[in-house]
């Protein structure tokens, strides 16, 4: 990360003012931020926000980010998921450098702090039912009541702690908690949980310890361990603070974090939880974590959003207090933002018709030249092979064209990009009345798709030799969920849209196509965006549809002004 410090926020927002405040006064000579995801599962599109976020703090004000595992919690966590969430953040351009920590390392200095906590009389061990200790609880508007162990001996307490950590008790039989106020109107602050007994192996300490600290118990400790200054997270936290405020203030921890909460990113047609995502993959809904349809920051990936795409949207998103859904089509506009001006133009046909150029030379090959992107003319051109029989798109060809239908039709002529002008002179058939192919003819004149006599057709068309194609199958993706708000009606499941991907087979593409990487995504020529799917193999290319063309958000915001 750099090491300049500017003076104001690049992107004002409430959080990035609390910060300059911070520096301007004085408060913080380092600013300190971390990123705490629980490897529970694989990162999604709300914590590429939080990413952004606290990544993008710690940049522009000079200061530093971490990556912390929240593993607390053994039964749900695995390795797995350590590694994906890592190579996720680094795929989205961010680095933590030396500062990759985990809750766990920290498990011996936070029973430290525990012990210090039942000396002082701040922490008891209950042996009331996790049932029991909700039944005690209270509500919103009635207090709860005090737990018969509260009053335990500081010693009867220190001895029941370390016999929990020996492993003398089954999960559940007793807990440590806070003493607190069972009267506090913050639910929060009545007496809450610490530690608890669970036996599970833990991916990274093993069977070292039986007993796990809470999230509330870990989370800010933590973050004074690592001299965090800013703790920043999601508005359900809110609550929380003032027991994280709490723990500080009555620990003899090294530093003094402060909690702020922000709103999480909530998208149309879209479930953001680890917890439902885990279901549609167990349940088989998708191809795994990194499906193309998820909104996981590897399926986005694998259906080739570009990670800038991602960045560029958690800037146009900003950072605010109140929850709010975000339109999907934002998103999609961001990305599109990116491809249009990155990606390689290329020749595809998902739905081929063959066209055969009858006074075109049998056997003769032309090598045309076509612009890789017209948005950047330093992508340069390629190659691509010409010859008598040809692919084009089915869809651009109709034997009775409707109104407005300006592409290819009996004795219309077209111009093929960057080769000639054709002109359809017959279809034919087969028995069942199938088409099978277009006999059409060529203006040698129009070499390179212009025409000497300024003719210029209506319609240009892409298209692949047939000798040199490579066949490809492709899959196109529409949302995973059919509304905008998945669930409302109460079963999510039911909202699954059985349509949300379609494999086409027999697919033609042009063959520089093989060298493209998993990861490029490409534009095939009045189609859309295009990526590589990992399933690809030599001889079995595999695209995802990244992207259609047509951005419905910038046209929505287009008809706002308008309508303004
Ligand atoms: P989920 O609710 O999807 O299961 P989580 O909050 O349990 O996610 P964590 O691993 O605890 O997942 O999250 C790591 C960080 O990412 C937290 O600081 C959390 O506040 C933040 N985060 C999680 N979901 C979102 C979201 N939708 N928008 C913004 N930030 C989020
Ligand atoms: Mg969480």
């Amino acid at each position: 990360m750099s090491t300049q410090r500017p003076t104001s926020p690049e992107r004002g927002d409430f959080i990035r003012e609390i910060v300059a405040a911070d520096v301007r006064n004085g408060r913080h000579a380092t600013i300190v931020t971390r990123f705490p995801p629980e490897p529970n599962g694989y990162l999604h599109i709300g914590h590429a926000k939080s990413i952004c976020l606290n990544f993008g703090i710690a940049h522009e004000f000079g200061g530093r980010c971490h990556l912390r595992f929240d593993d607390t919690n053994p039964t749900k966590e695995e390795q797995e998921y350590i590694d994906a969430i890592q190579a996720d953040v680094r795929w989205l351009g961010f680095d933590w450098g030396e500062h990759l920590h985990f809750a766990s390392d920290y498990f011996g200095q936070l029973f430290d702090w525990a012990v210090d906590l039942i000396r002082t009389g701040k922490a008891y061990i209950d042996d009331l039912t996790a049932d029991e200790i909700r039944e005690h609880r209270g509500t919103l508007t009635e207090p709860g009541q005090n737990s018969p162990w509260r009053d335990r001996s500081v010693d009867e307490n220190l001895d029941l702690f370390e016999r929990m950590r020996a492993g003398d008790f089954p999960n559940g039989a007793r807990v440590l908690r806070a003493r607190i106020d069972m009267a506090a109107p913050n639910i929060n602050l009545r007496d809450p949980v610490l530690y608890r007994i669970v036996h599970a192996a833990h991916p990274r300490t093993g069977d070292a310890w039986c007993i796990y600290p809470t999230y509330d118990f870990a989370h800010g400790q933590s973050d004074a361990i690592e001299a965090v200054t800013h703790s920043i997270c999601t508005l359900e936290f809110e609550a929380h603070r003032p027991l994280y405020d709490w723990l500080i203030e009555n620990l003899p921890v090294p530093s003094r974090p402060r909690q702020y909460e922000f709103a999480r990113l909530n998208l149309t047609y879209t479930i953001l939880s680890k917890r439902v995502l885990l279901r549609l993959v167990n349940e088989g809904h998708v191809r795994g974590w990194d499906d193309p349809r998820m909104p996981t920051i590897s399926g986005l990936r694998r259906r080739g959003f570009p990670a800038e795409g991602l960045r560029d949207f958690a800037a146009m998103i900003g950072v605010a207090k109140a929850d709010s859904v975000v339109e999907v089509g934002m998103l999609e506009h961001a990305v599109r933002n990116v491809l249009n001006r990155t990606s390689h133009r290329r020749f595809a046909a998902l739905n081929p018709l063959k066209v055969v150029i009858e006074n075109y030379p049998d056997g003769q090959v032309e090598e045309m030249e076509v612009v890789n992107n017209p948005e950047d003319p330093s992508a340069g051109s390629r190659k691509v092979s010409f010859s008598r029989e040809l692919w084009i798109e089915h869809d651009d060809f109709m034997e009775e064209p409707a109104a407005k239908f300006f592409r290819l039709a009996p004795g219309r002529e077209v111009r093929l990009r960057s080769a000639y002008f054709v002109t359809c002179r017959e279809v034919v058939k087969d028995e069942a009345g199938e088409m099978v192919e277009l006999r059409c003819t060529y203006d040698p004149a129009t070499r390179g798709g212009d025409s000497p006599d300024g003719r210029r057709p209506k319609a240009t068309l892409h298209w692949v030799s047939a000798d040199h194609a490579v066949p490809a199958e492709v899959r196109l993706y529409d949302h995973l969920f059919t509304r905008p708000d998945p669930g409302a009606d109460g079963d999510l499941f039911a909202d699954l849209n059985p349509g949300s991907e379609t494999v086409l087979t027999g697919c033609r593409v042009e063959p520089g196509l093989v060298e493209a990487a998993v990861g490029e995504t490409v534009q095939f020529e009045r189609l859309g965006y295009f990526s590589p799917d990992p399933d690809s193999r030599r001889g079995q290319l595999v695209f995802n549809r990244t992207l259609t063309l047509k951005d419905s958000w910038a046209r929505l915001q287009a008809r706002a002004r308008q309508d303004s």
